[in-house]
């Protein structure tokens, strides 16, 4: 390909909405737009990444990239990213958040079953005001959440320890999709918003999380505006139809399989199954491999091997012999990057650190006269001379 026909635009500046060097890189370099919008370039990266995935299973692996993963989905971790992930550095769990398993802390010891107290309680409809006006730990109280089950209008009453936070994701799944419970529905089943408990509703489907049976003498709602219960026990004062895990995860808990703790990271889904985000691996590629002057890609992600470029000059055709190489290399299989830009050589020189193919041949005419080019590769600062002749062989000695 040549420069003008992928109408490559560079640009000097970062962009100003760039959140990462990756995305700025990119950009600069004529991929993407601020807005990003795949431009030819982009276009054809990822072509390129397209065919290497039909190429092979392990596509994602030969990307030189740190992803982490599971066996459904692999993630790059990156600021820029929407999706959270708990991710255990240790043994390398890894999983979405909203369904990332984590082992519970339970209580060291089974304290026995105390009997029903009703205490009053004013202005306590949060878990927050209710542990400091009974100067408890959170732990100790029971959380109360209401929704209605969209497919049969079922209300669905939720119980978690008062220190935890639902994953809706995880209550979904046990349940179906659901919506919160209007004030009218909560008063229907005979529970009080703010005041609310499993203890003694009609016609609710009660679901627990698997931490609330082995939890003793909880405080939850008495159903009574104003009023809590204390020393609520799952089992003796009320059971559920379905006992699951429920609960979103946080960074520091504590891996299941493991016992370290989790770290949570923002990311990018660059496959889930066999199904690749190509424009996401371009990030993550993007991201990987650059240095303060532009993209390094690998050769194995690369759309171009070969920068070829000539510095126009007065005495010889150094375009012209450009050209008849650039055939020549092309002849060779090797993909390579024509900048047959009129432009002066610390313009073209710029704009080949920015895209980042892995080799920069230069064809000058001082070299011409002694039959030799330029033969740099991207990552070493040093350049050597070649003679024309073996300039395939070179580049081929690199490639392989
Ligand atoms: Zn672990």
């Amino acid at each position: 390909m040549k420069y003008r026909d992928l109408q490559i635009q560079t640009q000097r500046e970062a962009p100003n909405n760039a959140r990462t060097e990756g995305f700025s890189f990119l950009v600069r370099a004529g991929y993407l737009t601020r807005e990003n919008i795949p431009m030819k370039l982009g276009e054809y990266a990822l072509d390129h990444l397209r065919n290497l995935s039909n190429d092979s299973s392990v596509f994602i692996s030969q990307l030189s990239l740190a992803t982490i993963g599971n066996e459904n989905e692999t993630f790059f971790p990156i600021a820029s990213g929407s999706i959270e992930v708990a991710h255990c550095p240790s043994c390398k769990y890894t999983e979405r958040l909203e369904l990332a398993r984590f082992a519970k802390p339970v209580g060291a010891e089974h304290t026995p079953s105390l009997p029903l107290e009703k205490v009053l309680t004013p202005d306590c409809n949060t878990i927050e005001s209710l542990a400091n006006f009974l100067n408890i730990p959170k732990e100790k109280t029971a959380k109360a959440l209401m929704y209605t089950r969209i497919s049969d209008g079922k209300f669905v009453f939720v119980v978690i320890r008062g220190d935890m936070q639902l994953s809706e994701v995880k209550l979904k799944a046990q349940v179906g999709n659901v919506r919160p419970a209007t004030a009218e529905e909560i008063v229907s089943v005979g529970a009080a918003a703010g005041y609310a408990s499993a203890i003694g509703l009609k016609e609710a489907l009660i679901v627990v999380d698997d931490l609330i049976p082995q939890s003793q003498n909880l405080v939850a709602g008495a159903n009574e505006t104003g009023y809590h219960l204390k020393n609520t026990n799952y089992g003796r004062d009320y059971s559920a139809q379905i006992v699951a895990d429920l609960i979103q995860a946080k960074a520091g808990d504590t891996c299941l399989n493991c016992g370290n703790p989790l770290s949570v990271l923002f990311g990018i889904v660059l496959a889930n199954h066999n199904e690749y985000d190509f424009e996401n691996i371009l990030l993550a590629l993007a991201e990987t491999h650059h240095d303060d002057k532009g993209l390094t890609f690998p050769h194995s992600a690369v759309p171009f091997d070969v920068y070829l470029m000539h510095l126009p000059s007065k005495e010889l055709d150094t375009r012209a012999k450009a050209e008849e190489i650039y055939l020549a290399v092309q002849n060779a299989g090797i993909s390579v990057l024509f900048d047959d830009r009129d432009e002066r050589a610390g313009v073209k020189f710029n704009d080949a650190d920015l895209i980042g193919c892995p080799i920069r041949v230069t064809v000058g005419e001082k070299g011409l006269k002694e039959g030799m080019v330029e033969l740099k590769l991207r990552k070493i600062k040093e350049n050597q001379l070649v003679p024309i002749e073996n300039i395939v062989d070179q580049i081929n000695s690199f490639l392989n």
